[in-house]
């Protein structure tokens, strides 16, 4: 199969079609209509295989994951998700691979009204680069760097799941086939949080998604906002699958070092409180305080049970570390 041939099969024409793209794949460039009083947010995120995901993922779940991390970005700018473009390096031309990562890829793309409108195709080890487009209104993008003393700090939901998943194989932590199935299904599918970022937007004072660890990421707000922040640790939302797990400084480390579940972390002011938490759950989010905003600038203070708490192991995830 020649490569425009693949093209034609498995991505033109394939999933929606948007009316504010004037032109899609098949020539030089897409264009695309952006609505007046509206921005562009533009992100691009690239998996490799064996770095950012183990050679033996399902191929539906690679499509869906790549388009999921990239929509979780565009989620932590309070953006609608509109137009996406797939930069693939295929080491061949498998046809029952493509089919499946395809269909992973258009059903994630269908579900959030997102067009794909363009790419490239290369040969060489396996790497998926997407760029996902959204659009805000003028001015309303949700950033890092609003946080306040005094604001309280949210996660749109449980945290770990994903870290339990990819340490479970490495580690070998004993784990019942339903608990298995249940924690790589939400690294394989993980459901980037779109809905509730663009309900955040006006409310949040500062958001980003969790993808390299909660502490991690709470880290880059901080260091934004030029702010500090206490984390009861106690009241990290974790699954009862993480829960299930003996070892607590293990279920610490994977749900505050690790990222992979695509949860929003935001901050969100004292009078707007009540309201984001009544928003959110009209959207089936039901967000959980976690801490506070406090002047301690660039650091964060754990506690667990109202004790000073220590973390067992290194923070977060990073790359060539
Ligand atoms: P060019 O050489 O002008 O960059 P290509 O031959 O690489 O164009 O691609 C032809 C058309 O197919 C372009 O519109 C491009 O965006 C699109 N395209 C290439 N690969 C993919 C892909 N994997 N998925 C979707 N569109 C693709
Ligand atoms: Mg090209």
């Amino acid at each position: 199969m020649k490569e425009f041939e693949l093209i034609n099969h498995y991505f033109k024409g394939r999933g929606i079609t948007r009316r504010d793209v004037a032109i899609g794949i098949g020539d030089d460039c897409a264009v695309v209509e952006i609505p007046d009083n509206c921005q562009l947010a533009v992100t691009t995120d690239t998996l490799v295989e064996g770095v950012h995901f183990f050679p033996d993922i399902p191929p539906r779940a690679l499509g869906h994951r790549v388009l999921a991390v990239n929509l979780s970005d565009l989620a932590a700018m309070g953006a609608e998700p509109t137009w996406v473009s797939i930069g693939l390096t295929l080491p061949n031309v498998d046809m029952a691979w493509l089919e499946q990562f395809t269909e992973g890829m258009h059903e994630i793309a269908e579900y959030y009204n997102v067009q794909l409108i363009g790419g490239d195709t290369t040969q060489g080890p396996l790497t998926i680069t997407i760029c996902a487009k959204g659009i805000i209104p003028k001015n309303k993008a949700l950033t890092r760097s609003g946080a306040n003393v005094g604001d309280w700090i949210y996660l749109t939901g449980p945290v770990g799941d994903a870290a339990l998943a990819i340490e479970s194989r490495k580690r070998g932590i004993a784990l019942s086939a339903e608990q298995a199935k249940r924690v790589t299904e939400k690294l394989h599918y993980p459901k980037p949080h779109v809905a509730a970022g663009q309900v955040l937007r006006g409310l949040a004072t500062a958001c980003i998604d969790v993808s390299d660890g909660l502490l991690a990421d709470l880290q880059h707000i901080l260091n934004h906002s030029t702010v500090g922040a206490d984390i009861d640790v106690a009241t990290v939302p974790i699954s009862d699958d993480l829960k299930s797990i003996e070892d607590q400084a293990l279920i610490d480390m994977l749900s505050l070092s690790y990222g992979d579940d695509y949860q929003l972390l935001f901050t969100v002011s004292d009078s707007n409180r009540s309201a984001v938490e009544a928003r959110l759950s009209q959207y089936g989010v039901e967000a959980k305080c976690i801490g506070q905003i406090t002047n301690n600038i660039g650091n964060i203070e754990l506690f667990k049970h109202g004790e000073k708490y220590v973390l067992p192991e290194q923070i977060g995830y990073e790359h060539f570390n």
